[in-house]
């Protein structure tokens, strides 16, 4: 590529800003460098429309090293600066764009001697923080007292970070977000300069260091540098400006003190990270902040047909806290949105498969134009059962496809050894789960008892291993014989196999759950996992039945990851918060029911629920063409067999004359 490319646009380098862009826009695209804030809805070209202004500043002389363009995924950044590479025919690669940390790490290196920090640290994960946080929780004694009355490593790191990112301090955090430790809060504060020092000491940083020693560097850096480095930029631009919060704010507004050129664009009815510490009054004071600003809107969306639309702008009509926004549909009409009742979450896994099939055969639309999108990772899990049962390609942006998590693969490990005896591998991962074994004895006792094991479910099996070892090792092969046995005795009672279901949760309640909250910073979030799992496997009869299926699973990993080369030709499986500012002309939004989505733990705040449906605005944004909305109307818990479902109030509240949307009857297919 970089053969063709040149440093510099090619003197007949033209832009057709008239053909390609509506009056509104080009006006953006054509503004004059000042701050600029456009605030417009969803699909109106926001993203389109800051790319051109990137490649009109370039063919207007701007060399690419002299801008800067922040977006939200180090993805959608790519992605822009290739559209004006493909424009312009310039080389766009050295243009200062990604995310703000990103960018925010790329320039630390460069300057971080001027605010007396080493310019090799290391960068830690989340994961890394709360290993961090707890280690030091523990060499106070801290970690004895319950997470009622002191926060969790999670916990703690999710309060650093907050105050980190609205500038903040922690006390005010704890006094508005976390009341419940106020009354550790000098403690707190003082585990949180103990993390600051600890992380100088080692020298790295986490991810909020990132942006935190940025803005330390533009306002206390040594002047001559900080000149020199505000002088590197003629252009400052950031697109999904809603999500930003009060540090990139500062910084953005920093990094833009000489230049006076910040172009910024956003919707603020798609704000979603509130939980996190975005903060919408960014974009709603960025008028007090610049009082030069000019603001300016884009009215014409041409993303999703008209009724799409209105389902849209029906739903954010119930926020309070929102700018009233005219958008007017450039596309023609097509159908309304389809609301489906499900049975259960299998047949909504089915529904959306057999639909899928349907737009792909009969229909010819490409699998890569349709998209599945949920509130969370786990409410996907059947249906990528579904899926792979039926050979539809898919690839999931929402993290590891579930089966393949570590604490899923641990405790389907008992049901393996269990179901054949002679699976080393299971049992050795098994093993490995408990006190006092090391790789080497996990391995030693993996063989014999693969070997020997013919009766695997009598205790028996364990007996000669029980003999053997460090007293830790012997202990907890006792613990496991005794494991072993409750999963046996499971069948003695009722039927003669209990489901894999009922072993799942014994394994869990045993010993995975105590293991989980050891060794997991985020215990709760896999304890969940296993819940569903435990629910998933009540479909199953047999463990034998259930292991088959994951089996296949396995296999069509492979050939998955070997489709790679045409993303194209997969349907695709999101979260709503990774499906920001993304389109594909037909979309389902999963498990609207009331509890999944919105969440059960937003329904009694009038904040958070106003964030759920911002989340469920930027869900159905998405859709160009077609939108499914699904709900179960069944939920086979585990506790609870058979509770019924309501359907979520985001839907039941657009029900109103004229409709927005058809209700479709499925029928119903033999159990
Ligand atoms: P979101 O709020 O979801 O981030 P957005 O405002 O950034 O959306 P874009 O993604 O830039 O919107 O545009 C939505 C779609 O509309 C894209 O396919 C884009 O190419 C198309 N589009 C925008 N403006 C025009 C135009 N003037 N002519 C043709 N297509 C356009
Ligand atoms: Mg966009």
């Amino acid at each position: 590529m970089s053969d063709i490319l040149s440093a510099s646009p090619r003197p007949n380098a033209t832009l057709h800003l008239a053909h390609d862009l509506n009056e509104e826009q080009r006006a953006v695209v054509e503004a004059d460098p000042q701050p600029l804030l456009v605030l417009a809805g969803a699909g109106t070209g926001k993203t389109r429309t800051l790319t051109y202004r990137v490649a009109r500043l370039v063919a207007r002389g701007c060399p690419p090293p002299r801008l800067m363009l922040m977006t939200f995924t180090n993805r959608a950044s790519r992605e822009m600066i290739m559209r004006v590479q493909r424009i312009l025919a310039v080389d766009m690669r050295q243009c200062a764009a990604g995310t703000f940390h990103h960018v925010g790490n790329r320039l630390l290196r460069q300057y971080a001697d001027t605010i007396g920090i080493s310019s090799d640290f290391g960068i830690l994960d989340p994961e890394d923080c709360r290993d961090l946080l707890s280690g030091l929780i523990a060499e106070r004694g801290l970690h004895k007292l319950s997470t009622r009355r002191f926060p969790s490593a999670k916990a703690l790191h999710a309060i650093v970070s907050l105050s980190a990112g609205t500038r903040i301090a922690v006390e005010e955090v704890l006094r508005r977000s976390y009341p419940r430790f106020v009354e550790q809060t000098a403690t707190i504060v003082q585990l949180a300069e103990a993390y600051a020092a600890r992380k100088m000491r080692i020298n790295v940083c986490d991810f909020d260091d990132l942006l935190v020693l940025w803005l330390r560097l533009l306002q206390h850096g040594r002047r001559p540098q900080v000149q020199e480095l505000l002088g590197r930029f003629d252009h400052i631009l950031v697109d999904e400006y809603q999500d930003t919060n009060a540090l990139q704010g500062a910084i953005a507004d920093a990094m833009a003190s000489h230049s006076r050129s910040l172009t910024c664009v956003g919707d603020d009815a798609q704000s979603i990270y509130d939980f996190r510490g975005a903060d919408v009054g960014q974009m709603l004071g960025f008028k007090q902040r610049h009082p030069d600003a000019r603001l300016m809107t884009l009215t014409l969306s041409y993303r999703s047909i008209p009724e799409v639309l209105a389902l849209s702008n029906r739903s954010i009509a119930h926020n309070k806290e929102q700018h009233q926004k005219s958008l007017r549909p450039v596309r023609a009409p097509g159908p309304r949105p389809a609301l489906l009742a499900l049975r259960d979450v299998f047949q909504q896994a089915e529904f959306v498969a057999q639909r899928v099939i349907e737009l792909h055969h009969e229909r010819g639309i490409g699998l890569g134009d349709v998209a599945v999108l949920y509130r969370n990772h786990s409410h996907s899990l059947e249906l990528q059962v579904e899926l792979t049962r039926r050979k539809i390609p898919f690839v999931i942006r929402s993290g590891t496809r579930f089966f393949e998590q570590a604490h899923v693969k641990d405790v389907i490990a008992f049901l393996r050894a269990r179901a054949n005896p002679h699976d080393e591998l299971a049992w050795n991962r098994l093993l490995r789960l408990w006190p006092g074994m090391g790789m080497q004895t996990a391995q030693r006792l993996a063989e014999q008892l693969s070997k020997n094991s013919n009766a695997p479910s009598a205790p028996s099996a364990f007996e000669w291993a029980t003999r053997e070892g460090t007293t830790m090792v012997r202990d907890s092969m006792q613990r496991l014989t005794t494991l072993w046995s409750a999963l046996d005795g499971m069948g003695e009672t009722g039927p003669a196999q209990t489901g894999p279901s009922e072993q799942i949760r014994t394994i869990v309640e045993h010993h995975y759950g105590a293991y989980a909250d050891h060794n997991f910073t985020d215990a709760p979030r896999r304890r969940e996992d296993l819940k569903n799992l435990a629910s998933f496997a009540t479909r199953y009869a047999r463990d034998i039945d259930l292991l088959r299926e994951l089996a296949l699973m396995e296999g069509i990993v492979v050939d998955q990851d070997e489709s790679n080369q045409e993303p194209g030709e997969k349907l695709v499986l999101s979260t709503i918060h990774q499906a920001k500012g993304l389109q594909w002309r037909h979309c389902f939004v999963l498990w609207l029911a009331r509890g999944k989505f919105p969440a059960m733990h937003t329904l009694r705040s009038a904040r958070s629920m106003e964030e759920e449906r911002r989340l469920f605005y930027v869900a159905v944004t998405r859709a160009a063409d077609e939108l499914y909305l699904c709900y179960p109307t069944l939920d086979e818990g585990h506790a609870t067999p058979l509770r019924l479902m309501t359907p979520s109030p985001f839907v039941t509240e657009l029900d109103h004359d004229p409709p927005v949307m058809d209700q479709w009857e499925i029928e119903e297919t033999p159990a």
